[in-house]
């Protein structure tokens, strides 16, 4: 397992690789904990709550009993148990009651990550941040009862906005290659819909890219849900593009973002989280997301880099993909932030150091101009 770091929260580290809760709901406690034992074991650390299921939350607290410390938790604000079923609400005493609930039933007293639940349209943005779920979201991290503060959303714009305020520490997002393409909505269900795709797409939805670009120079980590699109990406009958991909090369893209630290996966046995954490086994080859996303034909991502590799090794041992990524997080932000200068910095070697061979122009599948880059990369950090 390899895990990245929730730089907004002291440093945390969570894995790749992490749990969404689907997969353990209906679960009895024996298999819930057998699940997360191999979890663990697995190296896997970092799981989201979004349900307010009460079974599932006694049935987590059991199983993290004697080892609370060994486990990253993302809880939800906002989401409450009505009625058995789940709803997302605003209104404070509800959200207070199921945070204490969720904290009772886990047997602890805190969460890494309180995360406010799934704000998708600009109307509740304004509530939720012009109101009392923020002032809440802000006592619970200053009495430590939550160490982050987060948000989910499937919308670029309101996701930016929120990280703009400063407030968020991280961001769980929806992010897979065919969302990438759409632009905002207030509504997740049209990012699917056939009609969006029909005449083809090409390139990037700017939004997406520059929110990951922002995330990644404010360090709000980026927690991916949806990267497999619900199952549809790996059905080529499914799947918006008529092509499938499969479960590596997911998860390949989504960690390949900027701002990305984990991919949430809904796994609903011990064979399937096996199978996901069988990536990092997988040869390049596998994982290489390049060649599905160049053969189509209606949707097109030319002459931007992708951050897919795919162009390695380059002659001289530059890594192309992130001189790539710092040279277009300086470019966006129309200066060099220090952070961006340090990761460039400590790259094993620099764009300067290019010597025009063209060798990774000839592999590179979305026809990017590298050597200009290089040069760019070069004239921007200096080196
Ligand atoms: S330059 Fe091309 S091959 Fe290299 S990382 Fe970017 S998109 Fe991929
Ligand atoms: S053109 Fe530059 S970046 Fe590309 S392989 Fe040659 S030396 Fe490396």
């Amino acid at each position: 397992m390899k895990y990245r770091v929730l730089k907004r929260c002291n440093g945390l580290k969570v894995s790749e690789i992490a749990l969404g809760c689907e997969g353990f709901i209906g679960k009895t406690a024996e298999e819930f904990r057998a699940m997360l034992d191999r979890a663990l074991e697995l190296g896997i650390n970092f799981i989201d709550m979004y349900t307010p299921n009460p079974e599932f939350r006694d049935h987590l607290g059991a199983a993290i009993a004697k080892r609370r410390e060994e486990v990253v938790l993302q809880g939800h604000i906002c989401a409450v148990w009505e009625n058995g079923q789940y709803l997302r609400t605003r209104d404070l005493e509800k959200v207070k009651a199921s945070f204490e609930d969720q904290m009772q039933r886990l047997g602890t007293d805190y969460l890494d990550v309180g995360m406010i639940h799934y704000v998708d349209s600009m109307s509740d943005f304004e509530e939720v941040f012009g109101g009392k779920v923020i002032e809440y979201c802000k006592e619970l991290k200053a009495a430590g009862k939550i160490l982050a503060v987060g948000l989910s959303s499937h919308n670029p714009e309101v996701a930016r906005k929120a990280v703009e305020t400063g407030l968020i520490d991280v961001l769980m997002f929806s992010v897979n290659a065919a969302y990438d393409m759409q632009p905002p909505s207030e509504d997740c269900n049209d990012l699917w819909e056939p009609e969006k795709y029909k005449d083809g797409l090409e390139g990037m939805n700017p939004e997406r890219k520059a929110l990951y670009e922002l995330c990644e120079r404010e360090n709000v980590a980026i927690d991916v849900m949806k990267a497999f699109g619900g199952g549809d990406m790996l059905n080529a009958e499914l799947s918006p593009f008529g092509v499938a991909f499969n479960e590596y090369q997911c998860m390949e893209y989504c960690l390949t973002r900027p701002g990305t630290v984990a991919v949430m996966a809904g796994c609903h046995s011990i064979d399937e989280m096996e199978k996901l954490v069988s990536y990092y086994e997988a040869a390049a080859e596998e994982k290489d997301y390049s060649t599905v996303l160049a053969g189509m034909e209606k949707f097109k991502f030319q002459g931007n880099c992708m951050y897919c590799g795919h162009c390695a090794p380059c002659s001289v041992g530059i890594n192309v993909a992130d001189v790539n990524k710092y040279l277009n997080l300086a470019l966006a932000q129309g200066e060099v932030p220090e952070t961006v200068a340090d990761h460039y910095r400590l790259l094993e070697h620099h764009a300067s150091e290019c010597i025009a061979c063209r060798k990774c122009e000839s592999n590179c599948p979305f026809a990017v101009g590298i050597v200009e880059k290089m040069k760019k990369a070069a004239e921007v950090f200096g080196y």
